[in-house]
């Protein structure tokens, strides 16, 4: 597929057939797949990250060896971190697919969209709720 943003590669888009409802039992499936097999990527991600830690962890005798490595943990760390935090997202929007609240906005409870959740699964706000909630945490992080 090209031009796809997908965040996981080899999930063809969802294409609704005419009349479907919104959050059928196939639209269900496939965001099923889509997060499951997202949350594999990442937890493989993350395995390689502490093999990679563990094998790099050697003791430098040079301090300017020793700054670009811990630089470079802590950059993993934090990606950990996202990753780690990404996991938890996808868990809970497993959880919403099986209460039948998945698609639909946390907020204001429209239907957040096929394409959107295609583009990012773990959305909860629609776009609507979504800017606005970004111009909220502008004004308090001003
Ligand atoms: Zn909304």
């Amino acid at each position: 597929m090209i031009g796809t943003s997908l965040p996981v590669e080899g999930i063809d888009p969802y294409m609704p057939s005419a009349g479907e409802i919104y959050m059928s039992e196939d639209q269900h499936k496939h965001f099923r797949h889509i997060l499951v097999e997202w949350k594999k990527q990442l937890m493989q991600e993350a395995d390689r990250t502490v093999d990679h830690m563990k094998s790099d962890a050697a003791n430098y005798a040079d301090p300017a060896d020793r700054a670009t490595q811990e630089e470079e943990f802590s950059l993993e760390l934090r990606t950990r971190d996202r990753e780690r935090k990404l996991i938890k997202k996808i868990d809970e929007s497993l959880v919403t697919i099986d209460t039948e609240d998945y698609g639909y906005c946390e907020s204001c409870g429209i239907e957040i969209g096929i394409r959107r959740l295609e583009a990012r699964p773990t959305a909860t706000l629609c776009i609507d709720c979504k800017t606005l909630q970004e111009i909220k945490e502008k004004q308090i992080y001003k």
